[in-house]
């Protein structure tokens, strides 16, 4: 441990405790693994249910999850990166081995998911220390931190002239939201695309969808300046979330047309998953990307799945490979074809972290970023 460096981090104690900015002991990155100098973390509702204890990792922990930095140094064995290189930081490392990833779905990697939820790196341990005692990682990136030791797979390299908050975004929000359109429902152009939940992911969704050239993008939420942002961002229409799923649905089968290709639920709220469904139309899918309560059901009226042939579709991590499809996403962004900047409300620094915590639990927020500091 003699190499170890010091930083600040927002370290949670206890799930329902307030994060405590404090100076952290990081290890030296082991094998296979790299330190990063991290420059901006995005704050995702992910991260509230890790502070209220809805997620099973252990604490005490660091959060985040959404982080871009530069490589400072690598631990054995990593390959095809160096020291100064920028990366995007990805949560779904992934072994190679596995049967998933020998099935080419590595974002559902058989060894990488149980570790996550422990709370080490792939070798089950931490490099984390406060006080001597363990600290916990989260999905294998802690980016509430000045700095994080990370599997060199959770790494992929970015142009250097990328700013950091939007690499950073490309970690959860983007890829979930823009992989959900082009990869898990592969959406043609000439389809109509309906999303439900206009948070970072569903505007990413949306951004994504009308890239792919949809002739129509429906935005759905209760709020109306989310609604306003996703008619900024291309949406063709918005429906504002009122009364039950059946009366959302229609409205959205009304103001479609018909009913929809692929209807995107980004909130994994049963009634909005419901509405999702009933706003397809016949050959259309729901396609499934945020993330239910453990204890949650669904409802459909089931003979319109063969009457109609509806179809409902599982996406975690938008289906991507951040290797491949980041530097895709990437060059879409830089080509002004997915204006990933325009997701950012709120631009903070890492003592201002409660801040940015209660603005997106309050709604108030499109995508918090936490500037990290760092050399221009
Ligand atoms: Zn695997
Ligand atoms: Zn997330």
């Amino acid at each position: 441990m003699s190499d170890a460096t010091s930083m600040r981090a927002a370290l949670l104690p206890a799930p329902g405790t307030p994060l405590r900015v404090v100076e952290l002991d990081l290890a030296a990155p082991g094998p296979g693994e790299v330190l990063v100098r991290l420059r901006s973390s995005g704050v995702c509702q992910d991260d509230l249910n890790l502070l209220d204890g809805t997620v099973d990792v252990p604490a005490p922990v660091v959060p985040g999850h959404e982080g871009a930095g530069v490589v400072e140094a690598l631990g054995e064995g990593v390959q095809g990166l160096a020291p100064g290189d920028h990366v995007a930081l990805s949560w779904a490392p992934y072994c190679g081995r596995c049967e998933e990833c020998l099935r080419d779905l590595p974002h559902l990697c058989g060894t990488a998911w149980p570790l996550m939820l422990a709370g080490g790196l792939l070798d089950g341990t931490t490099r984390l220390r406060f006080g001597g005692a363990e600290v916990h990682h989260y999905c294998f990136l802690s980016t509430f931190a000045e700095r994080a030791v990370v599997p060199a797979r959770s790494c992929v390299q970015i142009p250097a002239d990328v700013p950091f908050e939007v690499a950073a975004l490309l970690g959860c929000a983007v890829t979930s939201g823009v992989g959900a359109v082009w990869r898990t429902a592969g959406v043609r152009p000439g389809e109509r695309v309906a999303v439900i939940g206009t948070g970072g992911t569903g505007l990413s969704a949306v951004m994504g969808a009308v890239a792919s050239g949809a002739s129509q993008v429906i935005a759905v939420d209760r709020r109306h300046e989310r609604l306003e942002r996703a008619q900024q961002l291309g949406a063709s229409a918005v429906v504002v979330w009122q009364g039950e799923p059946e009366q959302v649905a229609e409205a959205v089968v009304s103001a479609s047309g018909g009913g929809v290709d692929y209807a995107i639920d980004c909130t994994g709220r049963p009634g909005p998953m419901r509405a999702a469904f009933l706003s397809t139309r016949k050959r259309g899918a729901a396609v499934m990307a945020g993330i239910p309560r453990a204890e949650a059901e669904l409802t459909v009226p089931a003979r319109s799945i063969p009457r109609m042939e509806r179809r409902v579709l599982g996406s975690i991590y938008g289906s991507a490979r951040p290797d491949r499809d980041f530097p895709l996403i990437l060059d879409a962004y830089r080509r002004g074809r997915l204006p990933l900047d325009r997701l950012i409300s709120h631009r903070l620094s890492l003592d201002e972290v409660g801040v940015g915590i209660d603005a997106v639990r309050s709604g108030d927020a499109t995508r918090v970023v936490l500037d990290l500091g760092g050399d221009a």
